[in-house]
């Protein structure tokens, strides 16, 4: 993990609270509630990779850093993409075609897709890979307890897989994951509770997002010892993250 790099996220404070922004060569899962913010940030961050390196991005003079989104809940949108470009002054079709959109229809599409990104990497200038959300289609599949192991196996290897992919290719890899506003609602299934994230066992950050008042959101890094403790706000607006 020598050299690694920093995505900015469009907020100083969510940045800072990540040391920096989004790192390359890792895995950050955004996990909480529906409305928190993650699908906002994850076309945030799409757009901003593209920002040359000395504005919070990847790219290079010579080259343009691109991003992989793959959306397994329908919920992305090109008008947001097109917003939160106009506000780094980017232009919008030009940001759009750098990002390889894909529409993931089940778990064993979304794990074909990411076997498929070792072939398409390293010739493109991908340097982001999103998954939003990557718990999804692994819940629709796998539903209650009994599944449960069956589920956490699967999804292991998949988050496995990305956590290759973000190593070799020097890439950031962004996952989501919906988790349950009630407690007791899915008690016994860790990755659904409150504080839960998908990433107990692998490496990489887990940051969670809570509501806060109006477009107001809050973002906390759960067990990171390298990372400064405590609290992010930051707002979702009509042209992006910001502070
Ligand atoms: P999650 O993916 O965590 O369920 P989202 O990232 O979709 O949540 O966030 C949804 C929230 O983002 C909405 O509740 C709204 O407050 C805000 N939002 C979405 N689009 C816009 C927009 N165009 N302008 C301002 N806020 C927006
Ligand atoms: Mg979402």
């Amino acid at each position: 993990r020598l050299q690694t790099h920093k995505i900015t996220t469009g907020s100083r404070n969510l940045d800072d609270l990540l040391g920096g922004g989004i790192e390359t060569k890792t895995i950050t899962e955004f996990f909480g509630e529906f409305g928190s913010g993650k699908t906002q940030i994850c076309h945030q961050v799409a757009v901003n990779v593209q920002l040359p390196i000395e504005k919070g991005g990847l790219s290079t003079p010579d080259k343009m850093a691109k991003a992989v989104y793959i959306d397994t809940e329908g919920t992305f949108r090109w008008e947001r993409i097109e917003a939160m470009s106009k506000r780094w002054g980017l232009d919008p079709d030009e940001v759009m075609s750098n990002i390889l959109y894909i529409r993931a229809i089940n778990s064993d599409h979304q794990m074909a897709i990411v076997d498929e990104l070792f072939n398409i990497v390293p010739k493109e200038n991908i340097k982001l890979v999103i998954v939003d959300s990557v718990t999804g289609h692994f819940r629709a599949e796998y539903p209650g307890r009994e599944n449960l192991a069956a589920r956490q196996q699967k999804l292991n290897r998949h988050l496995h897989q990305l956590s290759r992919l973000a190593e070799i290719y020097d890439v950031a890899v962004i996952i989501t994951n919906q988790v349950m506003a009630k407690p007791d609602v899915f008690y016994g299934d860790p990755t659904q509770a409150v504080g839960g994230h998908v990433l107990y066992h692998a490496p990489g950050v887990r940051v969670q997002l809570r509501k806060s008042r109006g477009n107001k959101r809050i973002a906390r890094i759960v067990d990171a010892p390298h990372l400064p403790e405590g609290e992010a706000v930051f707002m979702i607006t009509d042209y992006g993250i910001a502070d």
